[in-house]
């Protein structure tokens, strides 16, 4: 296997690094003194720092290095695609790090649905403003028994005076509170057969006929939504694809390059803070690395990284050669939620009964001067939470499962 990157990547990433240091600096040197800065980074280190951020990205994007996959007329960086570069830029720009793709709903999974099934107005209108993150988007697929049977969806859609009516509930809605509008999977074929009822719609959720709920978790914190739809309305022509095509059209496939290392990056930058966690923590009065059940634990989570890692690498490989990845995105999905999984379960054993004490939400607690030991098991508190999430987030692991049982292995239907 050669993983060398090749002399025509190599100058790639000599070229994203000479951008980056002309352009981005550190929050220190950001800070500092202004003499020691290039004009282009002076030009950002007046702006308070969302607008820094924004204007670095559209420097960014005119440079081709984000939103590659979206045309420069709908604001995108329009490049070829090409996963090893995408990589690179990735690899480089967390380096320093410099601001990203803004991330979300509206950016992963609305402009790619657009570019790809929606009218001239609609990527017009919406996919610009979505990249800057002006425009926040909110999910409505699942709903209280619609969620791994998603085309089982009941919220209705009915087409009354050059509009829709929709009426139902939503579950789970991320950020909901915090969006400006929805993408939404609704019955309008009611005697259709299920998976060929379903329109999906953009909408307002600004309106009177839609009242959203956040709800309390037990983080404390109210990051999903019920979201309950009285009579809500949106134009007739707000439907992406054809009416009662939604479901094909919410499994537009993300065409964009994806980050195949860069998953792996960041299970290795996990492992290396519970290595230190292992070497910080005592058990039976000893630094835990010692302890030999520990060090057996970490050398399984070690061997699944690594094996993340060099699966990254097919992946990548397979990509560039474009050949179907075929269930290796099921896999991926499975591979990272569980190894973040067992990296979260270990932490928790290490810390043991202070991780009780330990707040999830950080913010105010922070600058109160806790003491480091505290800050850093808030960490494993979150990563611990999250690493729950993950294996339901986008569709659960055993329902992964399933599909590379049935699809990729071709065993029998379980039901
Ligand atoms: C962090 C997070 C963010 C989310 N954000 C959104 C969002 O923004 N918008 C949105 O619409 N949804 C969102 N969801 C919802 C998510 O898509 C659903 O939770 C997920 O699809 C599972 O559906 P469910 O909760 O109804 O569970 P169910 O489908 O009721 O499943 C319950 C359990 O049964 C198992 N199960 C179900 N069917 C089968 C089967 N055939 N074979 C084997 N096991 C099965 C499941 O694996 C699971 O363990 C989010 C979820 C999470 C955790």
């Amino acid at each position: 296997m050669d993983l060398a990157y090749g002399p025509a990547y190599t100058a790639f990433r000599e070229e994203v690094r000479s951008f980056l240091k002309k352009n981005w600096a550190s929050s220190e040197q950001f800070k500092g003194d202004p003499a020691k800065l290039t004009p282009e980074q002076r030009e950002l280190s007046g702006l308070p720092r969302v607008e820094r951020d924004r204007a670095f990205r559209q420097k960014a994007i005119a440079a081709g290095y984000l939103y590659r996959s979206v045309p420069r007329q709908y604001g995108g960086g329009e490049q070829e695609p090409d996963s090893l570069r995408a990589d690179i830029i990735r690899d480089e720009f967390f380096r320093v790090r410099a601001p990203m793709e803004v991330s979300g709903n509206g950016t992963s999974m609305l402009v790619p649905t657009l570019l790809e099934c929606g009218a001239e107005w609609q990527k017009e209108k919406f996919v610009n403003k979505t990249l800057t993150g002006e425009y926040l988007w909110a999910q409505g697929y699942s709903e209280p028994g619609s969620g791994s049977d998603l085309a089982s969806v009941r919220t209705k859609g009915e087409l009354k005076d050059g509009k829709w009516v929709i009426n139902g509930q939503k579950i789970w809605t991320t950020l909901a509170h915090h969006c400006h509008y929805i993408f939404i999977l609704v019955r309008t074929e009611p005697d259709a057969p299920k998976h060929e009822g379903i329109s999906y719609l953009l909408m307002d959720l600004k309106q009177p006929g839609i009242d959203i709920r956040p709800l309390k978790q037990m983080t404390g914190q109210s990051e999903f939504c019920e979201v309950f739809l009285d009579n809500a309305m949106t134009p007739a022509d707000w439907i992406v694809g054809e009416r009662g095509k939604g479901w094909q059209v919410s499994r537009s496939t993300l065409k964009h390059e994806r980050g195949f290392i860069a998953g792996a990056e960041r299970q290795a930058a996990t492992f290396a803070s519970l290595m230190g966690l292992a070497q910080r923590c005592m058990k039976n009065g000893k630094p835990a690395i010692e302890d030999p059940q520990v060090r057996e634990h970490l050398a399984v989570i070690m061997g699944y990284i690594e094996s993340f890692r060099y699966s990254s690498f097919r992946q990548l490989s397979m990509n560039l050669r474009k050949q179907d990845a075929g269930m290796f995105n099921f896999m991926t999905k499975i591979a990272g939620s569980n190894t973040n999984a067992e990296m979260a379960k270990l932490a928790r054993d290490l810390i043991g009964d202070d991780l009780l004490l330990a707040p999830p939400v950080s913010g105010d607690r922070l600058t109160k001067g806790e003491p480091a030991k505290r800050r850093g098991n808030e960490q494993w508190v979150a990563q611990y939470m999250s690493s729950l999430a993950m294996a339901i987030a986008g569709g659960t692991s055993n329902i992964q499962r399933n599909v590379i049982a049935e699809r990729g292995l071709g065993l029998p239907r379980s039901y």
